[in-house]
Order: C-alpha cells, then sequence, then structure tokens
C-alpha cells in the first residue's frame, strides 16, 4: 500500500509525519529541518519559493511573501477579523465575486486555498524525496474550532495539492491520540492547544484504546501571531515617541520589527531578557535611525499577559459543557509552540492545581497524531483504536424573526445526522427555503451563514400537506451535508444550494487544471 502522510498544516509552521513499524516519524523537509515555514513568496523573477526559502524573501519583498494564510481561509473580506489582520499583514487583501478573501500578489487575486496548496504541495514533495514514490493520500489537522467553511477550504487546498484527504481531523484529538496511543491508560485529559494563529482546549477521554471527546471550545483568531503583535505594537509606538516616524507605514521596516519581535518572543520563553536590536530601520535626510531596546521576560507579560488571560474562559466554558471540575483532569497536555511560554504554563498549572506534562514536542506531536490516524483509517493498527470526536459549533437554521433554532448541538460526537420535517405555508407552493447556520447566537445574523438550500419543485398541494424530511449531517470530517426527501412521494427531493462561502466544484477544477495536477491525481467527487 503506497504511503499515507499525516499534515499539521499551521499558520506558522507545518510538519508532516509518517507511521513506521507501528512508531509516528515526522519526515524532514528538503532541508532536512522537521518543520516548515507556512510561507509561500512569489518572487520578481516568477519563482514560487515556499518554507525557509521564502521566509527569507520577507524583509526584501515584503508584498509578495505570503505568511499566516491559515487565518485567512474560509473568511470573508469584512469580516472583523479579516480587517483587523490587514492592517497588521505587507500584503495585499481584497475581496472575491461571493465575498471570500483572496490575496493580491503582483495585482494578481490569488486565493487562499491556492497559497495553502503550495505548502502542501511542497510537503507531499518533501515525503515524495524521503520515500522515492509518489504520495496521494494524506489525513490533515485543523483548529478544532474551525467551521464548515474553514473545514472545507482546507479539504480544497489539499486537493489542488494534489493531495486525497482520507479525514480532516482536529489537532488536539490528533495531539492526543500521539500521546496516549501507547499508553494502557484510562485517563481524562486536557488538550490545551495555542499555535500560530488560533486556540482551541479539548478535554478527552481516553479508556481502553477508545479516544472520547468531551467538549471543546476555542477561537481560531488567538495565537502566537498575536503575542508578535503586541511587541510589534511596544516597538512602533516607542520608535514614534522618540522619532515620530509611524513604521507601520514601511513595509520593509514592519517586517525586520516583526521577524525580531517573534526572535525575542522566542527567546524569552528561556532566557529573562532578549535584545531587540535592528540598526539601519530607517532614515531621513538628516540620519539613519536604529531600535535598540531590551525585552524583559516581565515586560512580554505584561505586554501580553491579556492574551494568556483570554484563553481562559474558553477553558471554563468547556468544562462546563463537559460537567467536569478542573480537579477531574488527570493530565495536561500543551501542543503549539506558544504553549512553551512559561507564563502559559504557569497560569495553566494554578487553574488546574497541577503541572502540565513537558515531555512532548508540541511542534510535532499534531502531525505524529494525524499519521496515527491515517493508520486506524487503513485498518493497519493492531490494536483497537476508536476516535470519537465533536463538532465544535451548533448547527441549526434560520426561523421566524431572524432566530437561530439549533439542530445539532455543539460538542455532539460526529458523525451525526438529525433529521428535521419541513412543509409549504401557502397553497401550490413550489420552493421553501432552507438557511443553515453555525455557531451558538439566538440570532441568525450573529452566526456563520453555510448556505441557502432551495426545495424545489415541490408537489402542487394545499399549504401545510407536503412532507418533507431535511437531514442535517456533519461527517467525520466534522463537514455539513443537507439533503431532503419527500415523504408523501417517498422521493430524493431536490435541493438547490448556494453555499455563502468557499470556491464552487467548477472554480475548483479550474484551479486544479491551472495547478497542472494529473487528473486522476486531482478527481474531484461530491462537493458537500
Ligand atoms: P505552531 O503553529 O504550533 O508551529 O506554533 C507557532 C507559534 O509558536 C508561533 O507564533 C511561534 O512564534 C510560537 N513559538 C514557537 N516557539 C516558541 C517559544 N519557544 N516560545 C514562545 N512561542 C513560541
Amino acid at each position: 500500500m503506497s504511503n499515507v502522510i499525516g499534515i499539521d498544516l499551521g499558520t506558522t509552521y507545518s510538519c508532516v509525519a509518517y507511521l513506521e513499524g507501528g512508531e509516528p516519524r515526522v519526515i524532514p523537509n528538503l532541508e532536512g529541518l522537521p518543520t516548515t515555514p507556512s510561507v509561500v513568496s512569489f518572487t520578481q523573477s516568477g519563482e514560487e519559493l515556499v518554507g525557509n526559502l521564502a521566509l527569507r524573501q520577507a524583509i526584501t519583498n515584503p508584498a509578495n511573501t505570503v505568511s499566516a494564510i491559515k487565518r485567512l481561509l474560509g473568511k470573508k473580506y469584512d469580516s472583523p477579523e479579516v480587517q483587523k489582520v490587514m492592517k497588521k499583514i505587507p500584503y495585499a487583501l481584497s475581496a472575491a465575486k461571493n465575498g471570500d478573501v483572496i490575496v493580491i500578489v503582483d495585482e494578481r487575486p490569488i486565493t487562499p486555498q491556492e497559497i495553502s496548496a503550495k505548502i502542501l504541495a511542497y510537503l507531499k514533495k518533501c515525503a515524495e524525496a524521503y520515500f522515492g514514490e509518489a504520495v496521494t493520500q494524506a489525513v490533515i489537522t485543523v483548529p478544532a474550532h474551525f467551521d464548515d467553511h474553514q473545514r472545507q477550504a482546507t479539504k480544497d487546498s489539499a486537493r489542488i495539492a494534489g493531495l486525497n484527504v482520507l479525514r480532516v481531523i482536529n489537532e488536539p484529538t490528533s495531539a492526543s491520540l500521539a500521546y496516549g496511543l501507547d499508553k494502557k491508560i484510562n485517563q481524562t485529559i486536557a488538550v490545551y492547544d495555542i499555535g500560530g494563529g488560533t486556540f482551541d482546549i479539548t478535554l478527552m477521554e481516553i479508556n481502553d484504546g477508545i479516544f472520547h471527546a468531551l467538549a471543546t471550545n476555542g477561537n481560531t483568531f488567538l495565537g502566537g501571531e498575536d503575542f508578535d503583535n503586541h511587541i510589534v505594537d511596544w516597538l512602533i509606538e516607542d520608535f514614534k515617541q522618540e522619532h515620530g516616524i509611524d513604521l507601520w507605514e514601511d513595509k520593509l521596516a514592519l517586517q525586520r520589527v516583526k521577524e525580531a519581535s517573534e526572535k525575542a518572543k522566542r527567546e524569552l520563553s528561556f532566557t529573562i531578557e532578549s535584545e531587540i536590536n535592528l540598526p539601519f530601520i530607517c532614515s531621513d535626510e538628516d540620519a539613519s535611525m536604529h531600535i535598540q531596546k531590551m525585552l524583559t521576560r516581565k515586560q512580554l507579560e505584561k505586554l501580553t499577559g491579556d492574551l494568556v488571560d483570554r484563553t481562559f474562559p474558553f477553558i471554563e466554558q468547556a468544562l462546563k459543557d463537559a460537567k467536569l471540575e478542573p480537579d477531574k483532569i488527570d493530565e495536561i497536555i500543551l501542543v503549539g509552540g506558544q504553549s512553551r511560554m512559561p507564563l502559559i504554563k504557569k497560569k495553566i498549572a494554578e487553574f488546574f492545581k497541577m503541572e502540565p506534562v513537558e515531555h512532548l514536542n508540541p511542534d510535532e506531536i499534531v502531525a505524529m497524531g494525524a499519521c496515527i490516524q491515517s493508520s486506524i483509517l487503513q485498518g493497519d493498527m493492531t490494536n483497537l483504536v476508536v476516535l470519537l470526536d465533536v463538532t465544535p459549533l451548533s448547527l441549526g437554521i434560520e426561523t421566524e424573526n431572524g432566530r437561530f433554532t439549533k439542530i445539532i448541538d455543539k460538542n455532539t460526537t460526529i458523525p451525526t445526522k438529525k433529521t428535521m420535517p419541513f412543509t409549504t405555508v401557502e397553497t401550490n407552493q413550489r420552493r421553501v427555503r432552507v438557511h443553515v447556520l453555525q455557531g451558538e447566537d439566538d440570532f441568525a445574523e450573529n452566526n456563520i451563514s453555510l448556505a441557502v438550500f432551495d426545495l424545489v419543485g415541490i408537489a402542487l398541494a394545499p399549504a401545510g400537506v407536503p412532507q418533507i424530511d431535511v437531514s442535517f449531517e456533519i461527517d467525520a470530517d466534522g463537514l455539513v451535508r443537507v439533503s431532503a426527501s419527500d415523504t408523501s412521494t417517498g422521493r430524493t427531493q431536490n435541493i438547490e444550494v448556494k453555499p455563502s462561502s468557499g470556491l464552487t466544484p467548477e472554480e475548483l477544477n479550474k484551479i486544479i487544471k491551472r495547478s497542472a495536477i494529473p487528473p486522476d491525481e486531482a478527481d474531484i467527487d461530491e462537493q458537500a
């Protein structure tokens, strides 16, 4: 059987792993390193660079170097999150026809799915170089709190990269698989996952090989990038006070300040002070200006402590949803590079009154879990392992007065399916509209609109007579499907779907053709 890889497609770094003799192993990238920066750069000469080569371009070619694309996957241009990050990135964004955010490189629009696909294609290439043969199948991880649009966009990215996705799996769930697989444990664990862009908390029960997610919560816009930005804000404000110059306006300087901030932040996980030294950051007619500042761990904690504090209400909510008290948690697993910050470890230890597990590599554990999942899916695991995940957001429909009626509650074990009867309100009504959303707010407009489904071609009948059963399904990838049947005729009810976001099958096909991936690898089957 050909090799199946597990991919952790991270906001800042990505990692790929496979299972060898029952043991997960990280596949090094083409430079021999275990993780690859999730950065794509488009050079003046028309070359496309990925990973460290792209990252090295960031300072000289900031407008055409795209980082943290995961934050934009499946997002609308005018969403508050995108409007906020837009001010802090050196590359340009715009809106696609359907309102989705797109990246503009050299006046050319590129979808976030295509940028992500370039990272995935690079990881695929690394695996192929490692195995010496083609790799076409993968299990890919996403933040537990990713909604349907973000999951679908991730899956589409993989298809563009020529990968058939066996399963989309939640990052914390994946980490818990890698943590608990070889241990005969019966425990309830908390996985605290803070990477470059997202934060998730997942509570997981592990019982004789059954991994059962009890509850998950989080924020897809809270991660290491925000910590970096707080340092950047501090440095730029200080520089403005001293020199009256706004470095936000200077893309080259901004990129250097960003990189230096991230580097200092990392260092401060191991030292108590770090010097930020940026000579010749800018100049005017009279002189060159420099940044030279000492940042202490204490100052960093003051600058970014609010971000750490923001993770705790999510933990409290997840505990409440799982009907657990903190003292019922046996072990805390830290995942994601940002979790190395000592303040996070300290606050977690205070909250749970227990030290988190230290010996796991937070950069690699997610990819490792993904390749274990691929092995489970292929039936290669000798010991019985069952993974029961949950949906992070409630699924429902818009009802009278713009209200949101939940059909499947958050934290329901997936896959799951619920059926609701619909009928007509007028005589001879041929069409009924169902607006499907995800979220927790009582009003539809405050939730994420997934799609509008029109039940069409309903048989002519008096009001209230047609009986149409609409099934709402969340599959094992966490993706939503809607189908309907007319119970009075027993026929499948036709549906017209207007998705609120994402690539249409035609657009996806076009991109795949453009990406010159052989058609058998890029076969498009049915879309959710
Ligand atoms: P991930 O997406 O899991 O690779 O996490 C990447 C994030 O972790 C980035 O924001 C990094 O700056 C951050 N990170 C990596 N190493 C450290 C460290 N030693 N201390 C604090 N943050 C770190």
